[in-house]
């Protein structure tokens, strides 16, 4: 009988006894879906499975230096992977259809570079672009793909499968449909409610957890680039991650400052201090919608935390949790800050419906934030 083995942190090792024990069995089924929160590692299980998939080695799997392997890790077998892209991106000429020698980037080209980010960190949260999707022709070009004949083992990684458009998700349900022999998918989502349910009801689930903070800190670690600054993964941006290590390694080098300036903007709203907040939000890199977001995000955590804190629960960020001076705003209740907690989440809302500037919606925002409380 062949061994399966994979690899990965231990807090997911359900899931990967899961897939083992139908590998072993000979049972595996040819469309997986992992689902589970953003950064926790879903695509380097996807990884680890293809592999597991395509190796040949009579008696351990993945052996990591048969053909099989070596494919499956190769940056440039890009019909083994569908990602999302930019338009223009997605757009780009086929290598097939460019002269021989011509400098033009073609689409292959786009997609090899977005495949070596995800291998050289599968945790990162920030690899595609906000506005970036699945197109038909990325679906069709990877079943065009199919129709090359082959006696090998094929797999396909679909990563974040929920950014189909409504003609790829049509597309490639009738690619499930009807499944080439030998060949296996494996999407990936944060987002399993934003998928077809007739492709979801296609796939087996694979539900993966968040990891614990210490398996935390060490993912982030030996994955980082040399130039990450330890200092700045905290045990408050490991709590704020809640498990996941592409988010702990986003906020350790994009929100160094919105834990202090999510303190500020609570209180400021409080006391009124609209003029001192507006010009501190001013020098901030919160125009982008997609890091507006993610700095209410730690708003929100903040005030779950204050929420926690008022229960007598554990803080998941106790430092920054305890600069908020509550003692000065008695008014401010449980019922208070759950409210609070859903003004956020509908100005989350607001910002990615793109109608109003992100700034603007800051503003209104500290305007309303406890309302009725001040
Ligand atoms: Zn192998």
């Amino acid at each position: 009988m062949i061994e399966y083995t994979l690899h990965g942190p231990v807090s997911q090792e359900r899931s990967r006894i899961r897939v083992m024990s139908a590998l072993r069995e000979n049972r595996f089924p040819q469309a997986v879906l992992i689902d589970g929160p953003a950064g926790i590692g879903k695509k380097a299980l996807a990884m680890e499975i293809a592999k597991a998939l395509q190796c040949t080695d009579p008696n351990m799997r993945p052996c990591g230096h048969c053909f099989g392997c070596r494919m499956a890790e190769d940056s440039g077998s890009t019909e083994k992977w569908v990602v999302p892209m930019e338009s223009d991106e997605a757009h780009a000429r086929s290598s097939d259809d460019v002269a021989p020698g011509s400098k033009a980037k073609t689409i292959e080209d786009f997609k090899k570079a977005y495949i070596e980010e995800i291998q050289k960190n599968p945790y990162r949260v920030d690899i595609f672009s906000a506005g970036a999707f699945i197109s038909v022709d990325l679906i069709r070009a990877m079943t065009s793909a199919f129709a090359m004949k082959g006696d090998r083992v094929r797999t396909v990684i679909v990563s974040d499968a929920d950014r189909m458009n409504e003609s790829a998700a049509n597309a490639f349900l009738k690619t499930l449909e009807d499944v080439p022999a030998d060949t296996y998918f494996i999407l990936t989502t944060s987002s399993r409610e934003k998928i077809l349910q007739t492709i979801r009801s296609r796939c087996l689930a694979l539900h993966l957890l968040p990891l614990s903070d210490n398996e935390v800190r060490g993912e982030v670690l030996k994955f980082a680039g040399e130039d990450f600054d330890e200092s700045a993964l905290t045990d408050d941006i490991v709590g704020l991650a809640e498990g996941s290590p592409g988010k702990a390694l986003y906020y350790a080098e994009n929100g160094k400052g919105w834990l202090d300036l999510s303190v500020d903007f609570l209180q400021k709203s409080l006391k009124g201090d609209y003029t001192g907040l507006f010009l501190q939000l001013k020098e901030t890199t919160l125009e982008d919608p997609y890091m507006a977001n993610r700095f209410l995000e730690v708003l929100s955590f903040l005030l779950a935390d204050l929420l926690r804190e008022q229960a007598g629960a554990t803080l998941r960020m106790p430092e920054t949790a305890h600069k908020v001076d509550m003692a000065q705003f008695p008014r401010i209740d449980a019922t208070a800050l759950e409210l609070s907690l859903v003004t956020v989440q509908e100005t989350m809302s607001r910002i990615e419906s793109r109608r109003i500037t992100p700034m603007m919606c800051l503003q209104t925002l500290s305007l309303k934030i406890f309302e009725g409380y001040k």
